[in-house]
């Protein structure tokens, strides 16, 4: 049932022991980076102040400008040459960030890794096909080293080239994938292509989905499609990448692997700490990274904490999938829209395809939101009566969720542009 029974289910109040003195540690070290002596400096903050873990809230926030303007080597607690791997952001919101680690870090990411694949059922037995973005994106050696350790045969095959990721599974009989969900959603129109049902012609079993925001909606297309169940995988580079939050067999939820991450959730207005329960920007510190550890970074992410105990038996505290970014958000004549709750409405949708995009425009004072959804070819052959009978009816199906009417244009599947990685969802053209 678990990689490492005695960590993933370790009593309270033993984890909160550990999370102290591993706390300790690691504010300690950090004094040793320009950025944070600084900063300590600053704040007037002495790293023996660290008695209890709310004392974190006496070190200021660390964000991605700050990873950012100390670039390159600011954040680096370690000397040098006691690096073996840098990593870096994606970098869709601006210059990408660089994380160092030790060989140390990288055994302990490799962990959270197996721990999670474990998790969620993979074992020894499976074929791991690994098709996310290998080199400085995370999720590619991340997940690589973990299947390993697992002792799963692994596929490095990396993103893209669908045909080919297709022959793959079925020559080597794939039964775990680790999968970008919009790329999931795309791949299933190659499968139709290609006059092949995954869940006739493949063994899959098992699909990790990460990297970018999706809905228990795709989950479930995903899941059908393929025949196979879909487990989310939360990270991000700063936190080392994927391996942060993962689902387990329950999938209710990701558990936090609180031994490495020690986590806060906070209201980002007022920066104050929400209770359990109450969504807010996830924050967190690294709790055993060595060569650049990271204090109370904003994550961005929206999300709350489930503080109930799960049915798994892991004591590692859960949260629910991220709904959101606060720099994701629209405003849109003055209403707040989450790209998430579009997705939502139209993976809900009949007849609706696998991709879509939002563009937002400005025409004198006012913005206007179109979205552009692929739909299933037959609706482009014969009379066009159903097509607009669908494309009025997801226009009241958004208006009635976002309160604003989106001009919805539909088009056939295929003609969204695709990329190899996350998902680009919304095109900005609005100029001040
Ligand atoms: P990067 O550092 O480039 O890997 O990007 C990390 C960001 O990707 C996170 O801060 C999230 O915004 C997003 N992300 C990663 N995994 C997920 C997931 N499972 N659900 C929602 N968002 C995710
Ligand atoms: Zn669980």
């Amino acid at each position: 049932m678990f990689w490492d029974e005695k960590i993933e289910t370790m009593p309270r109040d033993d984890l909160e022991t550990l999370q102290i003195a591993r706390l300790q540690t690691t504010v300690s070290r950090a004094a040793n980076a320009p950025f944070y002596k600084q900063l300590f400096a600053g704040a007037g903050f002495e790293p023996a102040a660290i008695k209890s873990l709310d004392d974190i809230r006496r070190i200021p926030f660390t964000t991605k400008d700050d990873l950012r303007t100390s670039w390159p080597y600011g954040l680096l607690a370690a000397a040098k040459d006691e690096l073996v791997r840098m990593h870096s952001s994606s970098g869709t919101t601006g210059r990408s960030t660089v994380i160092f680690h030790t060989a140390a870090d990288i055994d302990a990411w490799t962990d959270t890794l197996t721990r999670s694949m474990y998790m969620a059922g993979m074992r020894k037995a499976d074929v791991f096909q690994n098709m996310m973005t290998y080199g400085l994106f995370t999720g590619g050696l991340g997940f690589h080293y973990g299947a390993e350790r697992l002792g799963a045969l692994t596929i490095p095959v990396g993103a893209g080239n669908s045909k080919r990721q297709i022959q793959l599974m079925r020559d080597f009989e794939t039964t775990a994938v680790h999968i970008i969900p919009s790329y999931a959603l795309h791949l299933t129109g190659v499968f139709d292509e290609m006059g092949l049902d995954p869940r006739r012609d493949t063994r899959l079993r098992i699909a990790f989905l990460g990297a970018e925001p999706h809905s228990e909606k795709t989950r479930h297309r995903i899941e059908e499609f393929y025949g196979l169940k879909a487990f989310n995988s939360y990270g991000l580079s700063e936190m080392n990448g994927p391996g942060v939050g993962f689902e387990c067999q329950c999938q209710a939820g990701l558990h936090v692997w609180e031994d490495n991450f020690l986590m806060e959730i906070i209201d980002p207005d007022t920066l104050e700490p929400v209770d359990d329960g109450v969504e807010g920007e996830l924050v967190m510190t690294t709790l055993k990274r060595a060569g650049m550890p990271i204090l109370r970074y904003r994550t961005k992410d929206l999300t709350r904490i489930i503080a109930q105990p799960c049915a798994c038996g892991r004591t590692h505290r859960r949260i629910e999938r991220i709904t959101g970014r606060t720099d994701d958000m629209l405003i849109i004549k003055g209403v707040n829209i989450f790209p998430i709750q579009i997705e939502k409405k139209l993976m809900e949708t009949d007849g609706v395809g696998t991709d879509f995009q939002i563009i937002l425009e400005r025409k004198g004072y006012n913005d206007h939101m179109i979205v552009r959804v692929e739909v299933a070819r037959e609706f482009f052959s014969g009379d066009l009566k159903q097509l607009e009978l669908l494309r009025k009816k997801i226009t009241e199906e958004l208006r009635s969720d976002i309160l604003i009417t989106p001009r919805v244009d539909l088009v056939e599947p295929n003609t969204l542009p695709k990329t190899e990685g996350k998902a680009v969802r919304v095109i900005d053209n609005r100029t001040d």
